[in-house]
């Protein structure tokens, strides 16, 4: 699948549910109002949509949400989706979890052939942990990391950086990541959907948090890849790497190769415009899967340039009006 830049889409994100046990204060609104469940896909055309993608040449599938553990019976579609692994079609099946459900999930995920998962955490202070989360333990989420390791998935932890919460905990987490041998990317927050606070108020561009590790490490910029926008840089004193995602003050658009499935079939061929195709009726109307075919590259034919994100302290709405738990980030 190549779109009208010339860039090849070989990575579907796939949003498998927007509800989520936490309420993480820059995501979503203490209140949120979720979708009806019959808006949204089966597990079963869930897999027919990621099959689908899969046979015109995607080779990396990523499962997120909102929080994808929290789907009853999300391991069924993992372990079919495995099915690909195994045929060679598919490079990697992964997950992007806040962690809460780990300590039980972790064997089953190894065995469908997941390797690595990305686990979110923004600080390591259990008080500063529900204040983030409103909902969350950090206890729990620390004992599904350690399971997972223990399971022998790779993790990868990524931490939203805010200014004023966590800024004080960089050296900390770069550390816990050290000793624990697990990767850890920073993300900058991005404008999508409401919430009940100013986002702009915790807003840190990721130049201050490289200024805030350069207090205390070497940082030496390094050409490492994984398709996808990270930027990452090794500190000099203890060889770890350290991944910045800086959608705001950096494009990365120019490589993008994925696009982003939503759970009622929704395609968003750009996390940061508000562009998509539907593929629920394509999906439903055709059981041969000509139709959802045709959708796919109909919709790959229209994918966006870039996107125009900007946390702006002059404007109220968000960039993006629907939130980062229907997209899945
Ligand atoms: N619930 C899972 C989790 O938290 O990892 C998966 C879904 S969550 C939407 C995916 C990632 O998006 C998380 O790392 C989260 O911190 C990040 N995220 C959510 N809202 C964001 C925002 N407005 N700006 C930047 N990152 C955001
Ligand atoms: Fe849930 Fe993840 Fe959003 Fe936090 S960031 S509210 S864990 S979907």
């Amino acid at each position: 699948m190549q779109d009208p830049y010339g860039r090849t889409i070989t990575y579907l994100r796939v949003s498998v549910t927007d509800r989520c046990d936490f309420r993480c204060v820059y995501c979503m609104a203490e209140d949120m109002t979720f979708l009806p469940k019959a808006e949204v896909l089966s597990l079963e055309e869930l897999d027919r949509v990621a099959s689908a993608f899969v046979a015109k040449g995607v080779r990396k599938l990523r499962l997120t949400g909102g929080e994808p553990l929290v789907r009853k019976n999300v391991m069924s579609l993992v372990r079919s989706l495995s099915r690909h692994l195994e045929s060679g079609a598919l490079d990697e099946l992964t997950l992007t979890t806040n962690g809460s459900q780990l300590a039980k999930y972790a064997p089953e995920l190894v065995e469908a052939g997941v390797r690595r998962v990305n686990v979110s955490v923004d600080t390591l202070d259990p008080d500063k942990f529900v204040a983030i989360t409103r909902w969350g333990d950090l206890a729990k989420v620390l004992d599904g990391i350690a399971a997972a390791k223990a399971a022998g998935l790779r993790i990868k932890i990524n931490t939203v950086a805010l200014r004023g919460v966590n800024d004080d905990e960089i050296a900390d987490l770069i550390a816990w990541c050290g000793r624990d041998g697990h990767d850890l990317t920073f993300i900058e927050t991005m404008p999508m959907g409401d919430i009940d606070g100013d986002r702009t108020q915790h807003y840190m561009p990721l130049s201050l948090v490289r200024a805030r590790i350069a207090q205390n490490w070497t940082l030496v910029d390094s050409d490492h890849r994984t398709g996808g926008p990270a930027r990452y840089v090794t500190l000099k004193e203890s060889g770890q790497r350290l991944g910045f995602i800086t959608p705001l003050t950096h494009n990365f658009c120019e490589s993008c190769n994925r696009v982003r499935l939503t759970c009622t079939g929704t395609l968003y061929m750009c996390l940061g415009q508000n562009d998509a195709a539907d593929l629920r009726a394509p999906l439903r109307a055709d059981p041969s899967g000509r139709l959802l075919d045709a959708a796919i590259d109909e919709a790959i034919g229209r994918k966006p340039k870039g996107h125009d994100f900007v946390i702006d302290r002059r404007r109220t709405a968000p960039a993006v009006p629907r939130h980062m738990s229907v997209t899945g980030g």
